[in-house]
C-alpha cells in the first residue's frame, strides 16, 4: 500500500468525475470536509438560482411568481426520481421534512391495513424514525416490534424476516445506517414484508445521492429522503417521499391539506384528492428550498449514481486502508469491511472519540461524532478528492499518536 500523499494525487488526476469540485463554493481549500453526509456543499448554480429567485422572482414577480413555483416541488421530484433513485417521474415529490413524511406515509400505509396490529423495525434505526414510530404505535394502539441490529455490521435480513408474521402491517427500515454507513439488503427485506402482505416503508437519508436504491428492483412500496446531505440543497431544505405509482391513489395521507386536492383554488367544501402524487403534499412548499434541490439533484443526477457509488467506494476504502496503516492499534473499524457493503461513510470507534472529534476540527478537518464512542468520515463523492482522504487521516493521525486530543474537552456538546 504506497502512503504518501503523491499516490493521492494520482488517483485525483485519474477520477472521471473529479471535476465536478469545480461545481462548488469551496472558499478554504485547507479545510478538510468529511461532514458532507450530515450538510452538503453548497453548489454554484444554487447561489446564483437563489438570487435569482429572490430578486427577480419575490422581488419582482411577487405574487405572479406562483404561475411557476405551483409545480416546483414536482420538478424537483422528477429530477431525483429518474436521476437519483431510478424510478419513474410522477413517483417522488418534494414535501416537509423527513419525519413529517414518514408519520404522513406510515400513517397511510397503516390505514391501508386496518385488520394489522404490528409495525417492525429496528433498535438501530435513526432516532427520528424510531420516536415517529413509537407515537404512531401508542396513538393506535399497535405493537411496534423492535428487531435486534449490531451497530457496526447493520439489519440482519433474516432477524427481520423471523419477526414478521400475517398481524405486520409496516416494516419501516433505514437503507443505510446513519451510524455505520451498513447497508440493509432491501431487495431480500422487501420480499419477505411482501410475502406476509405487509408494506415496506424506506429511509433514503444516507442513501439519496451516494448508493444505488434498488427501489424497483424490490418493488418498495414507500420511501422518504432528506435533501440536505448528499444532495447538497442546504439546511433544512424540504424532503422528498416516493410512493410506488400503483399504490398513490390507494394511500390516504392523515394530513387533509389543500396542495393535496384536486382543484385546490376551486376552494370547495370537501376533501377530494387528486389520485397522483401531489395528494401527499400538505400546505405551500418552501419555494426557495425547493429551488435549491431542484439544482442540487441536478448535479447529482449529472455525475449519475454509478459513478459517484464507485467513486465513494474507492474513497471509504481509502479511509479505512489508510487508518489500518497509521492507526491499526489504535482506532477500530466500526463499519463493514466489504465496500459492497456500505454507504458513503466510514466509522472509527476510539473511547476518546469526542476529544479526538474537538482536536481534528481545531485542525481544520470536519468529521463527526456519534454515540457510542464513534469518529465518523463522510465522503461525499462529488467533490471529496483522495487528496483530502490523504490530509484527513494524517492529522488524525498525529492527534491520535501524539496524545494531543486529551487537551480538548471531554464532555459531548449539544450538537454533535
Ligand atoms: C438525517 C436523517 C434524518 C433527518 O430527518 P429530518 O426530519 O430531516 O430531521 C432522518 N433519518 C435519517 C436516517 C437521517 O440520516
Amino acid at each position: 500500500m504506497d502512503l504518501s500523499r503523491q499516490y493521492a494525487e494520482t488517483r485525483d488526476a485519474q477520477d472521471p468525475i473529479g471535476h465536478f469540485r469545480t461545481r462548488f463554493h469551496i472558499p478554504d481549500e485547507r479545510l478538510v470536509y468529511f461532514d458532507g453526509n450530515s450538510l452538503g456543499r453548497l453548489p454554484l448554480t444554487t447561489r446564483d438560482r437563489l438570487h435569482d429567485a429572490i430578486d427577480r422572482e419575490w422581488g419582482g414577480e411577487l405574487i405572479r411568481g406562483w404561475d411557476t413555483w405551483i409545480d416546483l416541488a414536482g420538478r424537483a421530484g422528477d429530477v431525483i426520481a429518474e436521476g437519483v433513485l431510478g424510478v419513474a417521474r410522477g413517483e417522488v415529490i418534494l414535501s416537509d421534512s423527513s419525519s413529517v413524511n414518514l408519520f404522513k406515509l406510515a400513517s397511510a400505509a397503516l390505514d391501508a391495513s386496518p385488520g394489522r396490529h404490528v409495525i417492525v423495525t429496528d433498535d438501530d434505526n435513526f432516532p427520528t424514525d424510531r420516536y415517529v414510530l413509537e407515537g404512531l404505535a401508542r396513538a393506535r394502539g399497535l405493537e411496534l416490534r423492535i428487531v435486534a441490529t449490531d451497530i457496526d455490521a447493520g439489519v440482519d435480513p433474516a432477524r427481520i424476516a423471523a419477526a414478521l408474521d400475517d398481524d405486520v402491517a409496516l416494516v419501516c427500515l433505514s437503507h443505510v445506517a446513519y451510524r455505520s454507513g451498513a447497508l440493509a439488503d432491501m431487495v431480500a427485506i422487501t420480499t419477505a414484508a411482501h410475502r406476509v402482505g405487509a408494506l415496506t416503508l424506506w429511509d433514503l437519508c444516507h442513501s439519496a445521492g451516494s448508493v444505488p436504491v434498488p427501489l424497483r428492483e424490490s418493488g418498495a412500496d414507500l420511501a422518504v429522503g432528506c435533501t440536505y446531505k448528499y444532495l447538497n440543497a442546504g439546511p433544512g431544505a424540504p424532503a422528498f417521499l416516493y410512493v410506488r405509482r400503483d399504490l398513490q391513489a390507494r394511500l390516504r395521507q392523515p394530513i387533509w391539506g389543500w396542495f393535496g386536492q384536486r382543484d385546490q383554488f376551486a376552494m370547495d367544501a370537501g376533501y377530494d384528492p387528486v389520485e397522483s402524487i401531489e395528494r401527499f403534499q400538505v400546505g405551500t412548499p418552501p419555494v426557495l428550498g425547493g429551488y435549491a434541490v431542484l439544482e442540487g439533484a441536478r448535479i447529482t443526477a449529472e455525475a449519475g449514481i454509478p459513478c459517484l457509488y464507485d467513486k465513494s467506494a474507492e474513497l471509504s476504502s481509502y479511509t479505512i486502508q489508510l487508518g489500518e496503516a497509521w492507526l491499526g492499534d489504535r482506532l477500530a473499524l466500526a463499519s463493514p469491511s466489504d465496500p459492497g457493503q456500505r454507504g458513503s461513510h466510514v466509522t472509527f470507534h476510539h473511547p476518546q472519540a469526542w476529544q479526538i472529534c474537538q482536536a481534528l476540527k481545531a485542525a481544520k478537518v470536519i468529521p463527526d461524532f456519534r454515540t457510542p464512542e464513534r469518529l465518523r468520515i463522510g465522503l461525499a463523492p462529488l467533490y471529496t478528492r483522495f487528496v483530502d482522504v490523504w490530509e484527513g487521516m494524517a492529522r488524525l493521525r498525529d492527534i491520535v499518536t501524539s496524545g494531543s486530543y486529551r487537551e480538548f474537552e471531554a464532555v459531548r456538546g449539544r450538537v454533535t
